[in-house]
């Protein structure tokens, strides 16, 4: 008897020895059979780039740069000089459309379908407002300068870029005689960068006395070209989702005292341990639904090396998580991340502090909340004496429908303007006004058609940020082609 148990596992493990790599060998060959195109970029209306490019580099120029307190920053006086500048360049969006004033700085637009349509309508977003320049820029930031191809200056990539490409298109579609086919909504709000509450959450409020529905959603976000894994040619990633947001504090006390004679163990040293111990032992990464699906639609034009492991993420998932740790942005995309970004101390360099506290930025993956963050970090600092507290929190966004008609017109529209480019679906691990517009659609997405390089997506929020004549003339046909079609 023990014989044949013996024999039969032997059996069980030849079998399984020749089996399973057979069956991943067969999984990868079918991958690499993924078509591959070449990256061929269709022709674009030059003139209408130059256009837009002039128009941009003059809303550029308005120093709409959100604050907190934005009355002690010389007040809305540039946001109203914005929308004089948007009525005199697109007299005709401004006559045939209804618009109003939202929030006292946001705008919505209505562009009616003649005939009136049954099918529901589309909303498309962006915001009018910035953030702080900084110094050191090559050609001044508020100069709205047009050189060596480029528009410069803040808010060239996030996002008046939208703003005007989105303003262009329909002007140039009513100049044409164009009417949709269905209702075509705007929404631009004044104060996205400082969390958009008075703007899109005025306009969202202002929706939902109107018992507003949209087919589809569209704000900024995700680009074209930069991937989270680097692909063989440029990826248009769609934000389908955006992570969750919560601020945390740890704080430690003691009596503080005289700098001269310090205990073993100081306030601050103890939360240095506490951001110590949260660097060496992060929250644990896992593939959500949405980050497994988009590597997956990425896989075809991914090295082959990847394609064997996303193929088989049964035994490599591990190692596809440990890989994409080792980058900030991919890491960003399997777990919920922590930033110390604001520490305080005593107010003298002689004076131990009675109270010292370090402020943690969080951002959540999907299934998680800051009650589990709370309990993660109070574990992890448990003999420290260190207090854990929330201090604002903000769940993650629906998961938007990335498997309908409603994500393949988006991606319709951008093959048509950019050629044969793999359109995946994408979580945002920052915020967009978008969020506001949730309740109102099951296709909120977060896209901006723009094909940067990853040099010039590092410039946003960044100096000397720009935009290419060129990307922005493509943007430009994409929304054209988007208002005609969807
Ligand atoms: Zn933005």
């Amino acid at each position: 008897m023990p014989d044949i148990v013996y024999i039969l596992a032997w059996g069980m493990l030849i079998v399984a020895a020749v089996a399973i790599p057979a069956a991943m060998l067969l999984r990868t060959r079918k991958l690499d059979k993924a078509p591959c195109a070449p990256p061929s970029l269709p022709p674009y209306d030059i003139g209408a780039a130059e256009h837009a490019a002039e128009s941009l580099a003059q809303a550029v120029s308005y120093q709409t740069v959100s604050h907190t307190n934005q009355m002690e920053h010389g007040g809305y006086g540039e946001w109203i000089r914005l929308r004089e500048f948007l009525k005199n360049r697109y007299p005709l969006v401004h006559s045939s459309m209804a618009w109003e004033v939202v929030g006292g700085f946001s705008l919505i637009y209505r562009w009616a379908a003649a005939p009136a349509a049954e099918k529901e309508p589309i909303l498309i977003c962006a915001h009018m407002d910035v953030v702080p320049a900084g110094e050191g820029w090559t050609h001044a930031p508020f100069s709205g300068d047009i050189a060596e191809g480029f528009v410069w200056g803040r808010g060239t990539l996030d996002c008046k870029n939208v703003l005007i490409s989105v303003f262009e298109a329909a002007e140039a579609l009513i100049e044409q005689g164009f009417s949709p086919s269905r209702d075509i909504f705007f929404a631009f709000g004044h104060d996205e960068e400082i969390g958009g509450l008075e703007g899109a959450g005025a306009i969202a409020d202002l929706f939902a006395t109107r018992n507003a529905r949209f087919a589809m959603v569209l704000d900024e976000g995700g680009s074209l070209g930069r991937s989270a894994i680097p692909a063989g040619r440029p990826v248009a990633h769609v934000g389908v989702a955006e992570k969750g947001m919560a601020n945390l504090r740890f704080t430690a006390k003691s009596g503080g005292g005289h700098a001269a004679a310090p205990p073993k163990q100081t306030e601050i040293g103890r939360l240095s341990e506490a951001v110590c111990r949260l660097e060496f032992r992060p929250v644990s990464p896992r593939l959500t639904p949405l980050v497994r699906d988009m590597l997956i639609t990425l896989s075809p034009e991914l090295p082959w090396r990847w394609k064997f492991y996303l193929s088989n993420l049964w035994l490599f998932k591990s190692r596809v998580l440990k890989i994409m740790a080792s980058r900030p942005d991919s890491n960003a995309l399997i777990r919920t991340t922590a930033a110390p970004t604001m520490a305080r101390g005593s107010g003298a360099p002689n004076v131990l502090p009675d109270t010292a506290e370090i402020t943690l930025n969080m951002r959540m993956l999907h299934d998680e909340n800051d009650v589990a963050l709370t309990q993660y970090l109070t574990d992890l600092t448990a003999d420290l004496d260190v207090e854990v507290e929330v201090l604002t929190s903000r769940e993650p966004s629906k998961v938007s429908r990335y498997s309908g008609r409603d994500f393949q017109s988006v991606a319709a529209s951008v093959r048509r303007v950019f050629g044969p480019t793999p359109v995946v679906p994408n979580l945002m691990y920052g915020g967009t006004d978008a969020r506001n517009y949730e309740s109102f659609s099951d296709c909120v997405f977060r896209f901006m058609p723009f094909l940067l390089t990853p040099a010039e997506h590092d410039r946003m929020h960044g100096r000397d940020e720009r935009v290419s004549v060129e990307a922005l003339g493509r943007a430009v046909a994409f929304y054209t082609d988007l208002m005609k079609t969807f």
